[in-house]
């Protein structure tokens, strides 16, 4: 098109914005729309043509790039309405742009909260379905599918469908965990828990090594509804894998007084650090640190502290400075789920690829659509600064990951290739197939589904 072009007059108005995901690199120059609901969704896509596709986008809490795009990102975080709940069974609609932060302080002062929710609270209801996010239960409630009744999806040729596990159920399922590229996510219906306290109980246990990690979480993980581990990544020989388990449970209460939540003021991180400021050896003292602070026994936190310890600092990210970080998150098939684990840490143990949150855990069995990241095994989720041969390193861990029969998350993934991840992902030409049906013209692609060759060539 051209600037004389009438279209191009009548088109929507975007904002020219740099976006990247929370591991700040790669940043894209986006077109930038904020739509206000369905209506002005379906004048981008009439507007969209040859030359132009689009991307949903949240709070972009996802760490690479599925949710930027340089021909155009709509976002919608303007779209934050509550549609309904019901006090007595807990059922909330809530448009897309709603995060969970507002679901928990509209609805845990009645009583009510997130029956899954991942590592941080400033994620959209439409992230949430978008990525099946997964959160410290998943090895007894399963992912965010769990508790979607229904959604709300306008379909790239602007069609609006009711989507469960009755009704449109292909489209249901290939939504969650689908990364956007199906639709627009407009509203869910979600069912939320029932607590009686804003209070969790936890009872941490410091283990020596990933063996006794894991006769740890076979041993006591049924008895809590979230369990999680923290681990040294680079502690190595006997010491290799060792770290603290968190297991918690909602306490008991008694109503109001016991519902609200604590408040803390958060604190920011204020700019980028200098590269210097992360280092192997700092992050070796953090490690050290931790691991000896942490003992075992028992005690009563917020549901703050618990789900999300790093909401504490706003734009912690920026703790890596401009070069980033990347987030890699795999999982491993039950049966091979512990050497795989070993592989990895071993590697990234010998390579010194410092990383201040390692995270393990357990998952279940539960069903995922055919983009669903979790099986029944274990999930390891460690943080990497970004430098000189990072991208090889991390194909070096894809091949470990494929190795053991696992895969990579899609909310965290930033350098996977297409052939890894077709690789990883055998259900992928179902997921294609559906898409086809709803967008035949490619009106929906990101940077990430690109460069994975979910749609169109890189
Ligand atoms: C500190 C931290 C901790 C985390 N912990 C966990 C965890 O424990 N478990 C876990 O599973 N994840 C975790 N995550 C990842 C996060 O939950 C996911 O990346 C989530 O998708 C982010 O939601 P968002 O609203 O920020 O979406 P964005 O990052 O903006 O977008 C993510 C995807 O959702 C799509 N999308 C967004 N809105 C819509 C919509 N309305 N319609 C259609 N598609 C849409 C986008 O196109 C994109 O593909 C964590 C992230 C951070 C930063």
């Amino acid at each position: 098109m051209t600037p004389t072009d009438p279209q191009l007059d009548a088109a929507p108005r975007a904002d020219l914005q740099p976006l990247a995901g929370w591991g700040v690199q790669p940043r894209v120059d986006c077109a930038v729309y904020r739509p206000s609901g369905a209506a002005a969704i379906r004048e981008l896509i009439e507007h969209a043509g040859a030359q132009r596709t689009l991307i949903s986008r949240g709070l972009g809490r996802s760490y690479g790039d599925p949710a930027t795009n340089a021909q155009g990102v709509v976002l919608h975080t303007a779209m934050d309405r509550f549609l309904a709940f019901d006090d007595t069974t807990g059922v909330v609609t809530a448009e897309a742009g709603v995060s969970f932060a507002d679901l928990i302080e509209a609805l845990l002062p009645r009583g009510w909260f997130p029956a899954v929710t991942p590592g941080t609270k400033f994620v959209t209801l439409g992230g949430a379905v978008a990525a099946d996010v997964h959160g410290k239960n998943h090895h007894r409630d399963g992912s965010f599918n769990t508790c979607v009744l229904s959604f709300d999806l306008l379909t790239p040729t602007g069609e609006h469908l009711t989507c469960s596990r009755d009704e449109n159920t292909d489209v249901f399922w290939a939504t969650l965990g689908g990364m956007g590229l199906t639709g627009f996510i407009l509203a869910v219906t979600l069912q939320m828990l029932k607590v009686m306290s804003a209070r969790i109980d936890v009872q941490t246990a410091r283990v020596g090594s990933l063996d006794a990690m894991l006769e740890h979480f076979a041993k006591t993980d049924d008895d809590h509804r979230y369990s999680v581990s923290w681990i040294d990544c680079l502690a190595r020989g006997a010491k290799l894998g060792r770290g603290v388990v968190m297991q918690g449970t909602h306490a008991p209460g008694n109503g109001e007084s016991d519902l609200r939540p604590a408040r803390r003021r958060a604190k920011t991180v204020p700019f980028h650090f200098p590269k210097q400021a992360l280092n192997a050896l700092s992050v070796k003292a953090f490690n050290t640190t931790y691991y000896a602070k942490h003992g075992s026994g028992r005690h009563t936190e917020g549901f703050g502290p618990f789900f999300y310890p790093l909401d504490a600092v706003h734009h912690w990210n920026r703790v890596y400075g401009r070069r980033g970080f990347v987030q890699y998150q795999p999982v491993f098939p039950e049966q091979d789920g512990a050497a795989g684990v070993r592989a990895v840490i071993e590697k990234l143990s010998a390579a010194k690829r410092s990383s201040f949150l390692a995270v393990l855990k357990r998952m279940g069995g539960q069903p995922v659509g055919p983009l669903g990241f979790p099986m029944a095994g274990l999930t390891l989720a460690v943080d990497m600064p970004r430098g000189p041969g990072l991208r090889d390193f991390l194909h070096e861990l894809d091949a470990i990951v494929l190795d053991h029969g696992g895969r990579v998350y899609l909310a965290k993934d930033a350098e996977m290739t297409a052939d890894t991840f077709a690789a990883m992902y055998p259900r992928l030409n179902e997921f294609q197939q559906i898409r086809r049906r709803l967008d035949p013209a490619g009106v929906m692609a990101s940077t990430q589904a690109r460069r994975l060759g979910i749609v169109g060539a890189p």
